[in-house]
């Protein structure tokens, strides 16, 4: 039996989530009890529902979740003509309508406030007159941003997506990769598309809620790696979304991922990892660790 990874150590367990999927309750083609039946039949073990600026599905979706044995994550895609915001974990339909007025940071502080995360959703589609409001046209600090999907429907553009998501971490965004369905129909939940997986103190929403705050997460394409720090000399480790102190850390990966280093502005360094297939498509990106400067 192989030695366990870093992250068994620990007692985190593997969950795949979809962050990002739609019912009638607004855009999608199909019930809530279909789209969840759909992503189980393809291993998730969590499930966000994330209508367009409405909550209505969420006793649906917990009959369905909790019949099927599904993780429920409740969210809502708050949907303006500037851009569309993920929120999972919230009790309430965040107000959108005045989001001109007050701004988008306001937003993201008000779902923190109601335990939520924010998630950026498919910054780089293309908005007007292709999908009015698609694209990501607000600016936000860079601290608001919880998650960042770098991968979302077939055709997004995520080599686009995952620079715009580096430049957040050099601006000092603490902020990990997604990966989203952004599902609206029965066979689109059904496919194997990238999921977004979450290291998981306990199987729950609030397992879920804690590992996507903590950013234990990688995106991927297939299954993902495992990527972790070790000290030369403390033999201590650093797992995905940790500050550790500078000192001779070395990066580890289960499988053939390579390491990639940002120069954060205010010094501070964030390692993630990344794999690409043998056409250089990307396949998976981890969340960074971040190495902070000792002065
Ligand atoms: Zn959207
Ligand atoms: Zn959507």
């Amino acid at each position: 039996m192989a030695e366990a990874g870093p992250y068994a150590q620990r007692d985190l367990r593997l969950l795949k989530l979809e962050p990002h999927l739609h019912t009638l309750h607004s855009d999608g083609q199909d019930s809530v009890a279909a789209m969840f039946e759909a992503c189980r039949s393809v291993g998730y073990d969590a499930v966000a529902l994330t209508d367009h600026n409405t909550l209505s599905g969420l006793p649906e979706a917990v009959e369905a979740a909790d019949r099927l044995g599904l993780i429920l994550v409740p969210g809502v895609e708050v949907t303006t003509f500037r851009g569309h915001a993920v929120v999972l974990g919230v009790r309430h339909v965040p107000e959108w309508r005045d989001l001109e007025a007050r701004g988008i940071n306001a937003l993201a502080a008000e779902v923190r406030a109601d335990g939520g995360v924010l998630s950026v959703a498919h910054a780089a589609a293309l908005g007007s007159p292709i999908c009015s409001g698609c694209g990501w046209d607000w600016p936000i600090e860079p601290a608001s941003v919880d998650l960042w999907e770098i991968f979302n429907s077939p055709g997004a553009e995520v080599e686009l997506d995952l620079a715009l998501w580096r430049q957040l971490l050099v601006r000092g965004g603490i902020t990990a990769p997604a990966a989203a369905g952004d599902v609206h129909s029965k066979p689109g939940a059904a496919r194997r598309r990238p999921a977004t997986y979450v290291y998981a103190r306990e199987r729950s929403c609030a397992g879920v809620l804690d590992a996507l705050r903590q950013r234990r997460v990688v995106a991927a394409v297939g299954a993902p790696f495992e990527f972790w720090l070790e000290h030369d000399s403390l033999g201590s480790v650093a797992l995905l979304g940790e500050h550790v102190a500078e000192g001779s850390w070395k990066p580890r990966t289960s499988g053939s991922a390579q390491v990639e280093t940002i120069e954060v502005r205010d010094g501070r360094r964030a390692m993630y990892a990344i794999r690409r297939d043998a056409n250089s498509q990307l396949e998976a990106v981890s969340a960074p660790i971040w190495i902070e400067t000792s002065h």
